[in-house]
């Protein structure tokens, strides 16, 4: 036990019926969101064994350099079931985010993040949006990936994979289908990043075919988010690459009235994991104030996802019954609210009060039956890969020029050829433009002449030959062809 102190009701759990779950009281406001929301589960009957895990600045201060014990990763990996408070991520340094190690470390590649208006109870412009946000959860920027190049230059990988594209549309498509949703759109930027971003698009493409009866489109993110911000209402379920889906969720559940309104699944073939949407929010913990909401129907998904489902609903029922009654937090407190706002336990005592009532207004919830299944990608299909040029990537101090000029003179091999500079993705040699801002580092592409081939043992020749002229290459980027078509991107401005 520790000093959160597990609410009595689940310690009288029915044993054979208790499900185990590795519960996190997390950072900042977690606690207080946690104790409350864990009271309402157990006042709506929902049986769960809990674990408690340990895990976030707590635990790093205390040692634990990834800020997760070994007693919590055995814990997770047992219980499969993870109900999670919010956890302080240092900013611009420190420890991993913890939230994206366990996401990925128990490849739970689905996000599922819903954002309904909640009109009149809390104000929204918006009251008939009813989205769903499916963000793909382990892949893009945040591998975490980043190196320090160059006196200026920092660079962060973005990994986009098929299986990993192919997982999150299917679910995507399946969610819809599953909860009787008509449309899903998908958003990219694949007219800039086009061979990763386009590789989403063009799994969406063919993923598509299989799920006739809903209606798809695509749209780049930048205006999908404007008009996500404008219209939400015309969007049913979404899907997108990580990062997108992480700005977009926030966007779009700050239209709803609040972001402590807003609950999230993490989902894979091994096990789940139920959160807020948002942060440990330190500006306002220990006030008692935060609102519960997003944690406790992260509690909700999670007792549909053990088979509770009756549990959930009144949980649910009970919540929009209290929100109805103008029983309000804070962040939500404003016309529709009777009395002043209330803090999180109150917010908490009045849900329970209201325990198996319906609300009016709203529609009440029934107990779930969607089951969404887990797709598991085929192997992917043999294509012929052909190594057709390299790119090195150079640390320099100088003009355009003056690189190839030092180059080419370096170069000893015939066979191969500096076909082009570009410095941060726009071509600058040859015939670059002289207004182009050019910093320390450059890529150089080499290709071989015309009839020529070019092999791994060439690459390594011509790097020796570039480090014997003094020139600092500081990383290689093979150019390869699958099937013969090209797997790299083409400078700007050729
Ligand atoms: P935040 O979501 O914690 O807070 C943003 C704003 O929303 C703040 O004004 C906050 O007071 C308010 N807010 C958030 N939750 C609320 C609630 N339940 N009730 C009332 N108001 C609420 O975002 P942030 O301040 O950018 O991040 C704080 C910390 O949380 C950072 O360390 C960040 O890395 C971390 N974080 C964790 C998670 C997670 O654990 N899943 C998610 C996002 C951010």
């Amino acid at each position: 036990m520790t000093a959160h102190s597990l609410p009595r009701p689940f310690a009288n759990a029915t044993p054979a019926a208790a499900v185990p779950v590795s519960v996190a009281y997390g950072d900042g406001i977690g606690p207080e969101i946690m104790r409350a929301s864990l009271r309402v589960l157990a006042a709506a009957g929902a049986q769960l064994a809990i674990e408690e895990v340990q895990l976030g600045e707590q635990v790093y201060l205390a040692g634990h350099s990834a800020g997760i014990t070994p007693d919590a990763w055995d814990s997770l990996r047992r219980t499969r079931v993870f109900y999670k408070a919010p956890i302080t991520t240092p900013q611009g340094g420190g420890y991993k985010s913890l939230n994206v190690t366990v996401r990925k470390s128990l490849g739970l590649f689905a996000n599922v993040r819903p954002c309904r208006g909640l009109a009149p109870a809390v104000a929204t412009r918006h009251p008939d949006m009813d989205l769903v946000i499916i963000r793909e959860n382990e892949e893009d920027l945040y591998a975490g990936i980043e190196h320090r190049q160059t006196r200026d230059v920092y660079q962060c990988l973005k990994l986009i994979t098929r299986p990993g594209c192919e997982k999150i549309i299917r679910y995507a498509f399946d969610y819809a289908r599953a909860h009787g949703r008509r449309h899903v759109t998908c958003l990219t930027k694949d007219n800039i990043m086009k061979l990763t971003d386009g590789l989403f698009h063009r799994v969406f493409d063919e993923v598509k075919a299989d799920y006739p009866e809903i209606a798809t489109d695509h749209m780049i993110i930048d205006i999908g988010a404007a008009r996500l911000a404008d219209n939400p209402e015309q969007f049913d379920v979404l899907v997108m690459p990580n990062l997108y889906g992480d700005i977009l969720s926030d966007i779009a559940l700050e239209l709803t009235g609040s972001v402590g309104l807003g609950a999230s699944n993490n989902i894979g073939a091994n096990g789940a994991m139920f959160e807020a949407i948002h942060g440990s929010a330190p500006t306002i913990a220990g006030q008692g104030i935060a609102n519960p909401s997003g944690l406790l129907l992260a509690g909700a998904m999670m007792l549909d996802h053990v088979g509770q489902g009756d549990a959930a609903a009144r949980v649910r029922n009970a919540w929009l019954k209290t929100l109805e009654d103008g029983v309000h937090t804070a962040d939500i407190h404003g016309a529709a609210s009777l009395g002043g706002p209330v803090g999180t336990e109150a917010f908490a005592d009045a849900i329970i009060a209201r325990m198996g009532e319906q609300p009016r207004h709203f529609r009440p919830a029934a107990r779930s039956t969607a089951v969404v299944p887990i797709y598991t990608p085929e192997p992917p299909k043999p294509a012929l890969k052909q190594l057709v040029g390299v790119d090195v990537f150079v640390d320099f101090t100088g003009t355009p020029d003056e690189l190839a000029t030092a180059l080419n003179k370096a170069s000893g091999n015939p066979l191969v050829e500096l076909q082009m500079i570009t410095n941060r993705g726009v071509k600058v040699w040859p015939q670059g433009l002289p207004e182009t801002f050019c910093t320390d580092h450059w890529r150089c592409r080499f290709v071989p002449r015309a009839h020529a081939c070019i092999n791994r043992a060439m690459v390594i020749e011509l790097l020796r030959d570039l480090h014997y002229a003094g020139i600092d290459f500081i990383k290689t980027e093979h150019l390869y062809t699958f099937d013969g078509d090209a797997g790299y991107s083409l400078g700007q401005g050729q």
